[in-house]
């Protein structure tokens, strides 16, 4: 991993400590160059009574900074479009496409756009998440790479590029085709998600579902003992 380029891209603040810090922590570790970029601006995440929205977007933003801080990622960028009403439009991927003209990663990790539902564990999918996904992936092929898409992006200098993977995050088990041992990177991860003060209420709780959730992946990759599950594509020229 040795001077790649990583961007995640995700809805929200926490989206990414929670599906992929392990393994972005541990590329970091041994010399990858990671970068975050979050879509909306987390300003509805609280269903405190009171809470105000843009002090939320604020206190959210300083806990991503912090997380990303713990975890060894170079830069935090902000979309800042509105929480709870993130399309995927053409707005939204010129900004993708923006950041991935900008720094050129080698691999993009992004959330899996066609979870809806996972009726096992009890899950319905945000439909943030759904629109992060599917814009990301389409900014990733064939917007980034193409010459004629968003010219006002060319005007500026930010010439085409092509990412060489996609991983996708997903909570559904098919198709899963990509296992990263988080055993040394674990404590990270939970580190991390602590700075997300403003999204749990308990933390040991928190902290005993994501210790389960890893060595639940870990089983599955039946070689490791925490992992992180992803679903790679590795994008033909
Ligand atoms: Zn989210």
């Amino acid at each position: 991993m040795k001077d790649k380029i990583i961007l995640a891209v995700s809805a929200h603040e926490d989206d990414l400590e929670f599906g992929c810090s392990g393994t972005i922590s541990k590329w970091i570790k041994e010399g990858a160059i990671a970068y975050y970029l979050i879509l909306t601006d987390g300003s509805r995440g609280s269903n405190i009574e009171g809470t105000k929205s843009r002090d939320l977007a604020k206190i959210r933003a300083s806990e991503e900074q912090n997380a990303a801080k713990v975890l060894g990622v170079k830069e935090v960028f902000f979309g800042h479009f509105k929480d709870g009403e993130l399309k995927d439009n053409d707005e939204v991927r010129e900004k993708i496409v923006r950041i991935i003209r900008t720094i050129k990663p080698d691999i993009v990790i992004t959330m899996d756009p066609k979870i809806l539902y996972n009726a096992e564990f009890g899950y319905i999918n945000h439909p943030d998440h759904i629109e992060a996904g599917k814009a990301t992936m389409f900014s990733v092929f064939p917007y980034s790479r193409n010459l004629m898409s968003y010219p006002e992006l060319l005007k500026e200098g930010l010439e085409p590029h092509k990412v060489k993977e996609l991983y996708l995050v997903s909570f559904d088990r098919d198709g899963l085709n990509t296992f990263i041992d988080i055993n040394d990177t674990l404590e990270l991860k939970i580190e991390a998600l602590k700075q997300h003060k403003s999204q749990y209420d308990n933390f040991e709780n928190l902290k005993s579902h994501i210790m389960m959730m890893s060595e639940m992946v870990g089983r599955e990759s039946r070689k490791y003992k925490y992992a992180e599950a992803f679903i790679k594509i590795q994008i033909r020229d």
